[in-house]
């Protein structure tokens, strides 16, 4: 059994090829939920959904969130009524939030949700939640004239484009969030742990900080491989660059070495960084080069196999 631990597009993009390369029976995805918002009365989880929607070959395939062809004519309908619509829920979106918040009101909890969505779209691996309970990532940020002020993740990075300066980031509620049923099983007996191509600070981040997660890589680092999601010093899509820096992390794959090292054994990184995998190897972390830039999925399952071969 193979587990991974994933935030949304990149890790989504990276499981697409890891299920053309071992039976996807045999994969279970440990999914980032700090994301997760109530918009218009919706329970919304990002992250699950975007995994979900990719393993069933029905994302958007430039968007990066929601389904391929989707309309967003009920936007425009709660525009009329003055509401918040920055926010982007497609139509048929919406039929997953509007049925995962059905099901959490009568008692379910997010983990079985998530299954049940998974089930319906096709999607072989399990999918679990990093946790039942509510977690949320906050964003300190400082404003133009020095003023401090914490916004929720999507408003740091939707609404405000993650423009302004990141002073810190929380995930509030994670001191008494309990793993969800299965993660930590799951990951004591995986033959490998993968840390997918997601951003370090908030979609891995949180997964680590999930009680009990970081105490039981730390032990099996050895089983554990990731794959950098900074190539040349940026990040292929998306702020990770406007969160590492300013929290003292170098925005670099020898920074996610760093950032790693604890928990992490190996690290594969982009051909075109080659020339920083002695720095890599400095920090601790065993460097494997391969192309990690997923242009289709045929790069992407390339990739999974130099990242399985590399702890082999
Ligand atoms: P989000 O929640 O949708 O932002 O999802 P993730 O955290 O999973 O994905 C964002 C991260 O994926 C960013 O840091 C990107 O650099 C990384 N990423 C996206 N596409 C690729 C790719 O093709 N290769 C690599 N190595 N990283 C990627
Ligand atoms: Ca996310």
């Amino acid at each position: 059994m193979l587990v991974a631990l994933a935030g949304g597009v990149g890790a989504a993009r990276f499981l697409r090829g890891l299920v053309r390369v071992v039976p996807p029976e045999d994969v279970t995805v440990i999914v980032n939920t700090a994301d997760d918002e109530v918009f218009h009365g919706l329970y919304v989880c990002p992250d699950l959904d975007t995994v979900t929607y990719t393993l069933a070959g029905a994302e958007h395939p430039e968007q990066g969130w929601g389904l391929a062809g989707e309309t967003f004519v009920t936007m425009d309908a709660l525009d009329r009524y003055g509401q918040d619509t920055w926010f982007r829920l497609g139509d048929r979106d919406l039929g997953t939030h509007i049925y995962r918040t059905e099901r959490l009101a009568e008692g379910a909890t997010v983990s079985e949700v998530a299954a049940e969505i998974a089930r319906a779209w096709g999607v072989v691996p399990r999918l679990l939640p990093m946790t039942d309970d509510r977690v949320a990532t906050r964003v300190t940020v400082s404003r133009d004239d020095g003023r401090r002020e914490v916004l929720k993740m999507q408003e740091w990075f939707v609404r405000e484009r993650a423009n302004p300066v990141v002073a810190a980031v929380d995930f509030d509620g994670i001191e008494t969030a309990r793993p969800a049923p299965g993660v930590l099983a799951a990951l004591e007996a995986a033959e490998t742990v993968l840390i997918c191509p997601s951003n370090p600070v908030i979609s891995i981040g949180p997964i680590l900080a999930v009680p009990g997660v970081r105490e039981v890589l730390r032990r099996r680092r050895d089983r554990v491989v990731g794959v950098s999601p900074i190539i040349a010093g940026a990040p292929v899509k998306g702020p990770a660059d406007r969160l590492m820096g300013p929290l003292g992390m170098e925005v670099s794959c020898v920074g996610v070495a760093r950032a790693y090292a604890e928990f992490c054994g190996t690290l594969v990184i982009d051909s075109g960084d080659e020339q920083r995998a002695r720095e890599v190897e400095a920090a601790g972390v065993h460097a494997v080069v391969a192309d990690t830039l997923m242009t289709d999925a045929r790069v992407a399952a390339a990739l999974a196999r130099h990242t399985l071969d590399a702890v082999a």
